[in-house]
């Protein structure tokens, strides 16, 4: 750390990040609330807001899956001094550390950590796309982010409030 850090650690370059949090495993309840702690202890990430927590049936690559254990879905939204690979590797740590395997992609887990959004950071890469390419068709992800930040919005896409009304209109 500089010594211009030390002394004002405020003063250092900061990102706002909003980070979706689900689980569909285990004691959903007692995981969620621990990745939660997990996250805000994260050296270079302070913890602003946290969102209540949602219960959604599961979303399979074929559909609602009413048979499959139901999440329990919410975000929360950080500061952060790092890099977006950084905290995504940092993510995934975290969800290592709550027993997640990776099997089927959108099977069932104790525990996702998706970035969904990082400043207004738009990127494409293999490891990491920002904003996340699902969050905005997501009622599990706008409806909690929106009641933690009234003016939320997805950098490309616009308010979540109107993204929130068009899904909602639509079903
Ligand atoms: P979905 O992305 O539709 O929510 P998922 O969360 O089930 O699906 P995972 O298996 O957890 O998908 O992640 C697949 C890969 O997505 C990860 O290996 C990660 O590198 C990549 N990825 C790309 N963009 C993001 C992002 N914004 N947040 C989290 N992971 C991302
Ligand atoms: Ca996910
Ligand atoms: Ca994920």
């Amino acid at each position: 750390m500089s010594a211009d850090a030390r002394k004002s650690p405020d003063a250092r370059q900061t990102t706002s990040a909003v980070i979706a949090v689900g689980a569909n495993l285990g004691d959903r309840q007692a995981t969620v609330l621990a990745a939660v702690r997990d996250i805000a202890e994260l050296d270079g990430v302070q913890l602003t807001a946290t969102s209540a927590f949602i219960e959604t049936a599961a979303l399979k690559l074929d559909g609602i899956d009413e048979a499959a254990p139901a999440y329990l879905n919410g975000v929360v939204i950080v500061r952060t001094e790092l890099s977006p690979e950084a905290l995504l590797d940092r993510l995934r740590e975290i969800e290592q550390r709550h027993g997640r395997v990776r099997t089927e992609r959108w099977g069932d887990r104790t525990l996702d950590l998706d970035i969904v959004s990082f400043g207004d950071v738009q990127q494409q890469t293999e490891y990491l796309t920002l904003p996340h390419p699902r969050a905005h068709e997501r009622e599990f992800v706008l409806a909690p982010w929106l009641e933690i930040d009234p003016d939320a919005a997805i950098p490309g896409l616009g308010p979540v409030r109107q993204l929130l009304e068009g899904l909602r209109g639509t079903e």
